[in-house]
């Protein structure tokens, strides 16, 4: 459990498909910046920079 000292806001990113702590959804890795929070140097777009997403587990 590493987080961020100043990460205490839990808000939705692009790349979340839901808000955290919904049923049914996990923290991924964000594919876009592979989990390293930046993409080309600036924050990631899609995680906000958290290096991680929510997305829906099991599913179809
Ligand atoms: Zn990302």
């Amino acid at each position: 459990m590493a987080q961020n000292p100043g990460a205490k806001n839990q808000t939705t990113n692009p790349g979340d498909e839901a808000k955290p702590g919904t049923p049914g959804t996990g923290e991924n890795v964000c594919p876009r910046c592979r989990g390293t929070g930046k993409v080309e140097g600036a924050a990631c777009p899609d995680c906000g920079g958290s290096g991680k997403v929510t997305e829906g587990i099991g599913g179809g």
